[in-house]
Formats: C-alpha cells, structure tokens, sequence
C-alpha cells in the first residue's frame, strides 16, 4: 500500500480585525480562464507576469456608461482619457464605440491623432502644452482648455501669429465639498478667476469660447458633489449669456467616477460599494435639465471617465516565486510582480484569485513583489489559501493607469494582451527586452575600455 502524503497541519492565529461589522469576506474561487482563455495557455505563452484586457468587458462597460446618461439627458459625447490606458489597441476599442479622445500632453495629443481620430474630435487639456503643441491644436480645430493666464496669453499671441480663432474652453475649479479641493488646475469659481478668464476670452475677441471644464477629482465616491459642481458651471454659462448673448457649446463634467476597486481601509468590498452609473448621471443631468436652459440650448454633455471605464476590464496574471515566515510568524509568499508594474497596489487593496484549484484552508498571507525594495508589498495583510512555487493568480481591477503609470525599474515591463469578442488572446504591446532599453543609451567611446 502506498504510503499516505504528509499533510501539514494548519494553526491559524485569529486577528481582531480582520472581521468587520458585515462579517468575514469571502473572495477566493479559483480563476481559471478569462472570457474563455486559459489563464494556464495564457502565461506559457506570452509568459509571466502577464497583463490581460478583456475587450467584452471594455465594450460592456463603456455600453453601460453611456446608456446611464442618454436615458437621462439628450445630448451626451463621452472622450477617452488617454492617460489612464493610451495603449492603441485600446483607445481603438474606445474609438470605435465611438469615443472622442481627451490628452493631457503632446506626447497624447500626437498618439490620438497616429489612431486617426480627427482634430476636431480631440479635447487638449493640462498644464504644459508647448508652443508646438498649441500651434497643431490650432491648426486641428482641437478644443483646448485653459489651465492658467500664461497659457490664455500665449494662445493670444499665437492667433496673431497664425491668423487663426482656436476653439478653447477653461477648466474649471471649484469647492465641491469633497476635500481636499482640487485647485491647482484652471481657473477658480468662488475667487472669481474663472470669470475674470471668461470675460478676457471674450473681450480680447481672438478665440471662441466654446465650453466649459472641470475634473473635480478621482475616484470620487459622493455622487452629490457632481451636482454642485455642474451647477457652478452653468451659473457661469448663465453669467456669458446674460453679460454677452453667447450660448456655451458643451459643459465638460471630466471624470472622476470610481471603479470597483476596494480602497484601502475600506470596509466594504468596492464592488459593493462605489456608486455606479447611473448615480453620477443622476446627479450630473438633473442639474442640467432643472437649470433654466430651454430645451434648444441645453448644452453638450461631455465626459471623460478613464478609471470606471477600463479598471476591470484588466488583470494581471503572476506566478509565484517563493513562500517564507516572516518574524512574526506570518507567511509571506513572493510574486514575480511587483509595485514597478502595479502601482495602484499603493492605494487599492487588489483582489487576487488562485488559477488553480486549492484546499479550503486559508491563511494570513503578506503578498511581496520581487523587487530589492522594502515598499514592494503588493498586499499587506490578505487570507488566502496556501500556494505553492510555481502556482498562477489571477489580480482583479488592474485595467487603469498600471499600463501607463508602470515603471522600468529592475525589470523589463511585460506583454499586454486583449482577449477579443470571441476569446482570442491578441498580443497588444511587446515585453521591452535588454536589446530596446540598451537602443536608448549611450556610452561615451571613452569609457568602453576598462580592465578588471
Ligand atoms: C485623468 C483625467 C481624467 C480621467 O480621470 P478618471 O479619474 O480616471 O476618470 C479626465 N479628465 C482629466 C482632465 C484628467 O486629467
């Protein structure tokens, strides 16, 4: 008779803690595929760690984003916010569900236009737009929003040059009670800046004033603080109408809407708890339709939601490098990903599945990264079952701004793949090998000699 496996017993130390008032959370089933692809066929072939995009979830998400706010408001224009995932495959999936784009730099600006999205279909916000950048926005027809003065008066200057009236807007900011405010970019409402940059729009009489911009914040989680901001908005719009006779094309609310990721210290699973679609919508086209606007000069309704449009659509696939006993005698198990490529994992407490079947014991776990570096945790405190050398998981909500926000530290940042409508895994962005990161750097022919 063959002899039976040793089976460790399991001690498990009972936390105050980590119960909360709604009881224990259960996250953990297996997850084997994602829409139909073997995680397993995924990872030996396009290797670990591994970002995969799901595109039905893409399509699925953005449908359902736009459907909350044209059951609510007649004219809506959604643009994608290019730095939460300026991946080209995916701004064309945006673009295709017919998304505009909106950029934060030229470097974005350029990438729009190399996915052949037209000028005119571009919204250029942020702080530092060059003279190049602004003279191409010109040329384009793009809609460029204000940050500050010096730009106001740059954009000036430039129209006299160029013998163009460019289509601006500003951005707005204002106190919405959600604090910290968000006032560093554009224009401020209670000071009266943003009238004050309206009136010197205007008055100058070089360029068109077409709408009005504010991004409140990210992850805003009061759909409330949406309302008090397009109302203040459109008591400006209300102030250019009644002062100068001018209608406002479009109003621009931004984006700012939460995913379902689980914040950190929170205590509800996101999933469960971040408002959704239809939350902000409410709160965003009630203050339009209740304004004084007739119904022929309701303004364009413009949004650009990056985070709640692509985070769970993403995953990231890991392998496990090693497990080991901290002092304090919890385990820790080491993944060959790290905080390099998965900076969310600062604020968000990332769900993490298993790919394969395991016992139903769990244990408190801290997940690390493979990183020399102290701050590579991944998770701090987290009940999963054990795993072994070897084993896959499967991070959940990792589709905004780690494609964008990753870091070439150590390491080289990995493959990117789409599953497409019917399963099929594309690959999207090449693995950087030692090859391209060695292209970019130059050692002077002096230091190429040296004997050791
Ligand atoms: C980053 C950004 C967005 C997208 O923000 P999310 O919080 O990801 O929805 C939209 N507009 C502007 C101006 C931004 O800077």
């Amino acid at each position: 008779m063959e002899k039976i496996r040793y089976e460790r017993p399991v001690i498990k130390k009972l936390n105050t803690g980590v119960m909360n008032k709604y009881g224990t959370r259960t996250e953990y089933t297996p997850v084997t595929n994602i829409d139909g692809a073997r995680v397993k066929d995924l990872i030996s072939e396009f290797g670990s760690p591994l970002f995969v995009m799901s595109e039905q979830t893409i399509r699925k998400t953005y449908k359902d984003a736009v459907r909350a706010f044209t059951t609510r408001y007649p004219k809506v224009q959604f643009a994608w916010s290019y730095k939460t995932h300026y991946n080209n495959a995916i701004c064309s999936v945006f673009h295709q569900e017919g998304s505009w784009s909106e950029v934060v730099s030229g470097f974005e600006y350029n990438k729009a236009l190399l996915n052949g999205v037209p000028g005119n279909k571009i919204i250029f916000n942020g702080p530092d737009k060059t003279d190049d950048d602004l003279i191409l926005a010109i040329n384009n027809e793009s809609m460029i929003h204000i940050d500050h003065l010096d730009e106001l008066y740059r954009i000036i200057e430039l129209t006299d040059e160029l013998k163009k009236r460019p289509k601006v807007a500003i951005r707005v900011n204002m106190d919405t009670g959600v604090y910290p405010m968000w006032d560093r970019f554009g224009f401020n409402y209670e000071s009266g800046q943003a009238w004050d940059a309206i009136n010197k729009i205007i008055l100058t009489n070089k360029m068109d004033l077409i709408g009005l911009h504010t991004h409140i914040g990210t992850f805003m989680l009061t759909p409330s603080a949406y309302a008090v901001a397009a109302t203040k908005l459109l008591d400006l719009a209300f102030h250019i109408k009644s002062k100068f006779g001018k209608n406002i094309t479009y109003i621009d609310m931004g984006g700012g809407f939460a995913s379902r990721n689980t914040l950190k210290g929170s205590y509800l699973m996101g999933a469960d708890s971040v408002p959704t679609f239809d939350d902000y919508a409410e709160a965003i086209c009630s203050a339009l339709l209740n304004s004084e606007y007739s119904k022929e000069d309701l303004p364009l309704l413009i949004l650009e939601s990056g985070r709640s449009l692509v985070d769970e659509a993403g995953f990231l696939l890991g392998t496990v490098l090693a497990n080991k006993r901290l002092s304090d005698g919890r385990k820790a198990t080491i993944m060959d990903f790290g905080v390099n490529i998965l900076f969310t994992s600062f604020w968000y407490e990332h769900k993490i599945s298993p790919a394969q079947e395991f016992s139903h014991y769990t244990e408190d776990s801290v997940i690390y990264g493979p990183l020399c570096m102290n701050i590579d945790v991944i998770r701090e405190n987290i009940t999963l079952p054990p795993m072994k050398k070897g084993d896959n998981v499967v991070v959940h909500t990792v589709g905004a701004y780690n494609m964008t926000q990753w870091m070439q530290f150590i390491a080289m940042r990995p493959n990117i793949v789409m599953i497409d409508m019917d399963g099929k895994p594309h690959l999207i962005r090449k693995k950087e090998t030692l090859e391209y990161m060695n292209s970019l750097e130059i050692t002077p022919e002096y230091l190429k000699d040296f004997k050791l």
